[in-house]
Order: C-alpha cells, then sequence, then structure tokens
C-alpha cells in the first residue's frame, strides 16, 4: 500500500486490548512488499459488542477479512457462516474470511506451529510429542500435530480435566493416534512443545520437568517473547534442539494473507 484510495481493499484485525498487537505492521509491511492494493486496520471492540459490531461489518463492501484475537476467538465460532475443520476443532477462530457479506472463519494457530516447526528443519510426523498446556494455543497444536502424523501424543496440563476432554476430542478426531494424558515428565518423548503459557512473566515455574531431558529431545515453544525463554535455556544447557515461539507467528502470517486473498 503506498496511498489510500476508494479502491484499497480493507482487512481489520479485532482485539481488546489492541494497543500491543503487531499484526498490522507486519502484514501492512507484506502487502506493501507484494504489490497488493490494501490495508489492515486496528479495530478496537469489547466482548460485549462484538456481535454487533461484526453484523455492521457484513455491510462493508470493501471489508475483505478479519483477523481475531484475544478475546474474541471462541465469541468469533458463532459469529461465522461457516467454519473449516480446524476451527471447530479448536473451538475457535482467528482468520475470518468475507466475501458477498458471508463470513468464513478459520483457526490457523495449529496449522502455523507445524508450519514453523518445518520451517526450522523439524518434521513431527512419526515423532513421539508431549504437549504441555490445554488452552487455546495447545488445543489447536494438539489437532495439527495429530494431523501432521505424530506417532503419540502425550497431553500435561495443570487443570487435568482440560486434558483429559482435549485427549478425548483429538482421540475422536484421529482414531490412528493414540493419546493419552501425561504427567510432568516428558521422559519417552522426542518432541516437548510448551503450549501453556508459562514463561511469558518473569519467575513463571518450567511448563515441564527438564531434570532427564536430553540431546534426543527437541524443545519448542510457544512464547515469543522472550526469545529465549527458561525453558529454551535449560533445554539447550541439557543439549536438546530447540525451537523458539516466532516461527509460529511467522508462518501463521504467510497463511493468513494467503486466506484473507492478500494478492496483488
Ligand atoms: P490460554 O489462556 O487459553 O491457556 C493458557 C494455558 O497455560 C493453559 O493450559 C493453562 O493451564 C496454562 N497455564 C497458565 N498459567 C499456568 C501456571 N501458572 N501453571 C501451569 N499452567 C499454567 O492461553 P493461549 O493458549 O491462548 O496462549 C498460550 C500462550 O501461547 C500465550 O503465551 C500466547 O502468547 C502464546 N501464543 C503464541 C503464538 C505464536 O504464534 N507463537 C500464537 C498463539 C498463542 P490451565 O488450563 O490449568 O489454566
Amino acid at each position: 500500500m503506498t496511498e489510500i484510495t476508494g479502491r484499497t481493499r480493507i482487512w481489520g484485525i479485532l482485539a481488546d486490548p489492541i494497543h500491543h498487537v503487531k499484526t498490522p505492521q507486519a502484514l501492512n509491511a507484506m502487502m506493501r512488499e507484494r504489490g497488493v492494493d490494501g490495508v489492515m486496520v486496528p479495530i478496537h471492540v469489547g466482548p460485549a459488542d462484538l456481535p454487533a459490531l461484526v453484523a455492521g461489518l457484513r455491510q462493508m463492501r470493501n471489508l475483505h477479512g478479519l483477523i481475531v484475537t484475544v478475546p474474541h476467538k471462541t465469541a468469533m465460532l458463532d459469529l461465522c457462516d461457516e467454519t473449516s475443520a480446524a476451527a471447530k476443532q479448536s473451538g475457535a477462530v482467528n482468520a475470518v474470511r468475507i466475501a458477498d457479506g458471508r463470513l468464513s472463519g478459520t483457526m490457523l494457530d495449529g496449522a502455523g506451529f507445524v508450519g514453523g516447526l518445518r520451517a526450522g528443519g523439524i518434521e513431527p510426523r512419526g515423532m513421539r510429542a508431549y504437549l504441555a498446556g490445554a488452552g487455546g494455543a495447545a488445543n489447536a497444536i494438539a489437532f495439527a500435530l495429530a494431523e501432521a502424523g505424530v506417532a503419540r501424543l502425550t497431553l500435561a496440563n495443570r487443570t487435568r480435566a482440560k486434558a483429559e476432554a482435549l485427549r478425548d476430542r483429538v482421540a475422536a478426531a484421529y482414531p490412528g493416534v493414540p493419546v493419552e494424558v501425561g504427567g510432568a515428565d516428558p521422559a519417552g518423548h522426542d518432541l516437548l512443545v510448551n503450549g501453556t503459557s508459562l514463561g511469558l512473566a518473569e519467575g513463571d515455574a518450567l511448563p515441564f520437568a527438564v531434570e532427564n531431558i536430553g540431546p534426543s529431545q527437541t524443545v519448542a515453544e510457544v512464547i515469543m517473547q522472550p526469545t529465549v525463554t527458561p525453558l529454551l535455556a535449560e533445554a539447550t544447557k541439557r543439549g536438546c534442539r530447540t525451537h523458539p515461539g516466532m516461527p509460529m507467528l511467522t508462518s501463521q502470517l504467510n497463511l493468513m494473507a494467503e486466506y484473507l486473498g492478500m494478492t496483488a
């Protein structure tokens, strides 16, 4: 985008709060590079006003799609006219394509995580995966790892009931992948993933036990900031291969641009 004109296509990002979001900068730079006459704008809306806003946005003929982030990802699922399997599985939507007033939603967190792994030279197919967490990100990652063909999947979460519920849903969707709920020790797994928010704040506990991890294991993060979380520092110290949180986002931005039709 060089200049906004009457022909410029518009995309929005919905969030509350909104000041910290970085997606507009990233996607506007991508559109500039690709010669797309489009702009992504931040739209600040609170949870109570989301349905009315979305109803109004349906009337906006030059709005081509939305990125949806905290706290609207779950509520957006029911506001779409159709949703992808990934959105239904994770119970949330983070990208919405708009065409002819119809809203099609998907969830790209899981595909972004697996795409980020592959971009880092890590192929999850056949790996024995251990995933800490059962929140929004972990839900999407669990299904994406099963889809990618991991040999087995162990889920561990502070609130065990959430891990059990996730196990049941993943097992039902991917009967060929053994899924179980485990404890804090990731022994016997090749790929260890932190899908919790632990590591974001200084002084956070580690998401799983690191005493016995070693060079045969890969440790992957969802946390982007700090780049080297205490978990990744421990993993490096113990000779593991490590994979940071940022590639999940980078990979996802490309998927979002594709899904939202940000082409010249
Ligand atoms: P949710 O709030 O949905 O889930 C948080 C998860 O962390 C839950 O499993 C929760 O366990 C666990 N958790 C939180 N605090 C603790 C604690 N003190 N001890 C043990 N477990 C804890 O968050 P999201 O899943 O949406 O996000 C998780 C992280 O993923 C965020 O930090 C986010 O920034 C990151 N993320 C990164 C992306 C990327 O592109 N790299 C994309 C999306 C998210 P419990 O269920 O027991 O509460």
